[in-house]
This record gives structure tokens, C-alpha cells and sequence, in this order.
């Protein structure tokens, strides 16, 4: 089947890309140089989002109000570089009041909806502001609330979202406008069928930005961020990181999925569903170019890069004697699945299973809650043994099953590492390693060293 793209590019602009005016100017000036772009999603201003979260955990009253006034400097400065402030200020206001608001009610009770509520509160100021210098800058700029698209199951923190229900909405309610004009809304944020504020979990605007491309069925999703491109990776823990130019879909996803921050987990699965091609850049240095990710990409070296997870917990369910190994998994695993709780890397032996918990994306942050109805609901079934503070570290490469040479590229450089788990083999194209956590980034340091900055270990199938 052909399919046919609209002619609009979907550009989304991360938290530094919208940290301040001038960081937004630049931003702008990305949009206005490119008429396709012509539905802009952006996340809330660098450190926002974490700044509501603890206000949403509840704060004294003191902590409360050094908080809003960081927030209300923050968004006045922007304010006040404005050509016609008073324009937005009464909206910005009003958002600021209703953030005072809601954490009075967050010290007194916290609940998951209302931290939604609150923590959206960052993506509708950066969006009002962004609007506004479009506008000033002559451009036809409309603001549009993303919960009024975004419909969303009501898991708040980490909502999955509706793909039909957002297609509709996207036909109505977006679609009339880009026409004619940039419409600008915010990332991370959506409804559920009752209207209730949503967010996708941490990072999660990536996701919005590719969930409306498929639904527009956009020529390409941007992904404007503060680095060039995916690297091999981390550059900040590898300042030697080089560039990957072209990823396929399936290598973008595996490196999201182990950690690799620049694109939330889930961003590229609408893109793959759709065929879309998805772009990632500096906003801050347009002209040095980023890597493409789409279907296919030609003859990729063996190893394509290295992702790490942190704030991993390692669960033990030890098996009780009098059950069979059949029916001890069986119900375990239902009773996860009740917990909505993925096991990943599950390793299992005569005396029970293993796999490790991850909660780096609830927008609600640790692992606390999901220890606790994790251990309520196994406590009648098993012994648990939990171990915190662990990191996952992934090589993410091409066909890595063939390679006769993986254990001695990989394990040599773990020496010294006491490596807690080890999977391969449930996808051909990766491999990882649970380590402590104060060892990953050494462990980063040293693989990355012999597989990307040695030329003997690269491509070595090629
Ligand atoms: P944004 O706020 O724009 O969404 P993020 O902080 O979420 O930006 O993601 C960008 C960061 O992702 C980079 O600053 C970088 O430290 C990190 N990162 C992790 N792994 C990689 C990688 N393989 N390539 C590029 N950046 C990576
Ligand atoms: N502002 C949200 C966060 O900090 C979403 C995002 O940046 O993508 O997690
Ligand atoms: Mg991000």
C-alpha cells in the first residue's frame, strides 16, 4: 500500500531548547526557517518539570514558596523580553496562581492525579510563551492544549495512550489549523475519557511529538534537543562518543529502551508504525547536522552503541518447596501483570525467578511505591529479596548473536566487575549487563573505549 504524507513536519524542542528567551529565540528561529514545520511540541522549561514534581510531593509551606517564586523569575524573565508582555502575562498569572493552588492541596493530600495536574502546569507556561515570540515574530502561531488530543488511559504518571482516539481528535481539532498556521502545544501531557489531566512519564514529550506525526501522518518527526544527534554513546559520560548518522528504527528504539535518555522509549514506535522518518539535533547548533532514524539503514557495523540504565532494582522470588516451577512462574507472572509491572531481563532456576524493576520514567520518580504493592501482593506467594542502586548497561548492535567475538570484546573490559545478571538472546541485536551502579560508568567508559575508539573490534562482520 502507498501511503500518503501530509507535507507537515512535526518539531519537538526538549527542556534546554525552551530554558530561557534566548534559548527559545533560537528555537523559533529553527521553526521559521523550515514551512514545513508546521506543529511545534514543547516540553516545560529546563528544571521545571522537577520542580513541580517536588511540589506535587508535598512541601512545607517556606519550601512551597521559594519554589513558586524560582518558577514565577523564571517565567517573568521571559516575560519581560517580550516586545508586549502584558499580552500573556494575565495567562501566565493565572497558571502560576492555579500551580500555588494545587500544591497547598498536594501538602495537605498527594495523590498520583493530582501531581499530573500539577506537573503539566510546566508545558502549558513554556508553550504560552513560545506562542507569543512566534507571534512576535510575524508568524501565524496558534496555541493549542494538548489534553484536548491527547487521550490517554488514566494510569496517571505514566499514561498509555489512546492511538484511535487521538487519530479523531488530531483530524478536528489539529488538522484545521495547520493549514494555515504553526500550531504550538505541549509534550508529556494528555487526558483520560473523564477530562483528568495525564502525563506519559518523564521525557515523554519525544512521545508526543511522534504520536502526532502518525496521526498527521507527518513527512518527519524533529527532535530538537541539547545534543548533535545519538551518540554512541552518552557524550556525557563519553566525551569521545561519536555521532551515528543514519539508525535503523529497531537499533533508535533498543538504545531508548536501555536508557539511552535522548529519546523517551516509546517515541519511535508511532514513527515505525507510520514509516516516519524521525530527526534528532542541537537546537543550539542547527548547522552541525543529526542523525536520521529510519527503516533502513545500509550495512551497519556490528556494534552500533552502548546505553545505560541507572536506578535499577534486582527482584529475587524464592520458590516455595511444595510448588512445581510451572506453577510458581505461572502465578507470578499473573500477579505481575495485575501490578501492570513489566519484568524485564528474567532469569529463572530450580530455586525461583529474578528480573529487575525499572521506574525511571513514572513521572512520580523512585521505585518506593512499586517495591511496596510489589512486596504486598508477592509476600503470600514467596521469600522476596530486593537490591537497589543498580545499572543497566546494554550494547545495542547488529545480529550480535553471530559474533564469535562478543564475549571476549565485552567481558574482558568487565574485570573487576561484579556483574549481577547477564541477557542475550530474546533479541539478536543486544546484550546486557547488570553491574552496581557506582561501577557503570567506568564499565561505560572501558567498553566504549575497545569497541568504538579501537578501530580492530568495529565491524567486525562487516
Ligand atoms: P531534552 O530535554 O531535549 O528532551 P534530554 O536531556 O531528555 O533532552 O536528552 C538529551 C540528553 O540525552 C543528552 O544531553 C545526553 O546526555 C543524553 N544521552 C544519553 N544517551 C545518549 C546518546 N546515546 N546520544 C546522545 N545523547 C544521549
Ligand atoms: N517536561 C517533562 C520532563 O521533564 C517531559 C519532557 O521533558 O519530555 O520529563
Ligand atoms: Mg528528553
Amino acid at each position: 500500500m502507498t501511503r500518503i504524507y501530509s507535507p507537515f513536519v512535526v518539531a519537538k524542542f526538549g527542556g534546554t531548547s525552551v530554558a530561557n528567551f534566548d534559548a527559545m529565540s533560537r528555537s523559533a528561529s529553527i521553526v521559521l526557517a523550515d514551512p514545513q514545520v508546521r506543529v511545534v511540541v514543547l516540553s516545560a522549561s529546563s528544571g521545571v518539570t522537577n520542580l513541580l514534581v517536588s511540589l506535587s510531593e508535598g512541601l512545607s509551606a517556606q519550601d512551597r514558596s521559594d519554589k513558586i517564586e524560582t518558577l514565577r523569575a523564571l517565567t517573568h524573565a521571559i516575560l519581560s523580553s517580550l516586545k508586549q508582555p502584558d499580552a500573556v502575562r494575565p495567562s501566565i498569572d493565572t497558571l502560576l496562581d492555579s500551580i500555588t493552588r494545587l500544591a497547598d492541596q498536594a501538602a495537605q493530600a498527594s495523590s498520583p492525579a493530582l501531581s499530573d495536574e500539577l506537573v503539566s502546569h510546566g508545558e502549558l507556561l513554556s508553550t504560552l510563551l513560545f506562542t507569543a515570540i512566534l507571534s512576535e515574530r510575524g508568524a501565524k502561531a496558534n496555541w493549542l492544549d494538548a489534553r484536548e488530543i491527547i487521550r490517554t488511559d488514566s494510569h496517571f504518571g505514566c499514561a498509555e495512550p489512546d492511538i484511535t482516539a487521538i487519530a479523531q481528535q488530531v483530524q478536528t481539532r489539529l488538522l484545521p489549523h495547520v493549514e494555515d498556521s504553526i500550531v504550538v502545544t505541549q509534550g508529556f501531557i494528555g487526558s483520560d475519557a473523564d477530562g483528568r489531566t495525564t502525563t506519559l512519564g518523564r521525557g515523554g514529550s519525544d512521545y508526543t511529538a511522534s504520536l502526532l506525526g502518525e496521526a498527521l501522518t507527518a513527512s518527519r518527526v524533529d527532535i530538537w534537543t541539547d545534543v548533535a544527534g545519538i551518540y554512541t554513546t552518552d557524550p556525557r559520560i563519553v566525551p569521545q562518543a561519536q555521532r551515528i548518522d543514519t539508525l535503523s528504527f529497531s537499533e533508535a528504539s533498543d538504545m531508548a529502551a536501555y536508557g539511552a535518555k535522548v529519546l523517551h522509549p516509546a517515541t519511535l514506535m508511532p514513527a515505525m508504525r507510520k514509516n516516519i522518518p524521525v530527526f534528532v539535533g542541537s537546537s543550539k547548533n542547527p548547522e552541525a547536522g543529526g542523525t536520521r532514524v529510519c527503516r533502513e539503514t545500509e550495512n551497519p557495523t556490528s556494534y552500533r552503541a552502548l546505553a545505560v540504565r541507572r536506578k535499577q532494582t534486582l527482584v529475587k522470588c524464592r520458590r516455595p518447596d511444595a510448588q512445581s516451577s510451572v506453577e510458581f512462574n505461572a502465578r507470578i507472572f499473573a500477579l505481575l501483570a495485575e501490578l501492570r509491572l513489566q519484568a524485564e531481563l528474567v532469569s529463572t532456576s530450580e530455586n525461583g525467578i529474578a528480573w529487575i524493576l525499572d521506574a525511571t520514567h513514572a513521572t512520580s520518580g523512585d521505585d518506593g511505591d512499586l517495591l511496596t504493592s510489589l512486596q504486598e501482593k508477592l509476600a503470600a506467594h514467596c521469600v522476596l529479596e530486593v537490591e537497589s542502586g543498580l545499572a543497566l548497561m546494554t550494547l545495542v548492535g547488529h545480529r550480535l548473536s553471530q559474533s564469535e567475538r562478543l564475549c571476549r570484546d565485552v567481558f574482558s573490559q568487565l574485570d573487576g566487575c561484579a556483574v549481577r545478571m547477564v541477557c542475550h538472546g530474546a533479541g539478536e541485536h543486544n546484550l546486557s549487563v547488570l553491574l552496581p551502579g557506582e561501577s557503570a560508568d567506568s564499565a561505560v567508559k572501558m567498553l566504549h573505549k575497545r569497541l568504538f575508539e579501537q578501530t580492530e573490534a568495529q565491524g567486525y562482520a562487516a
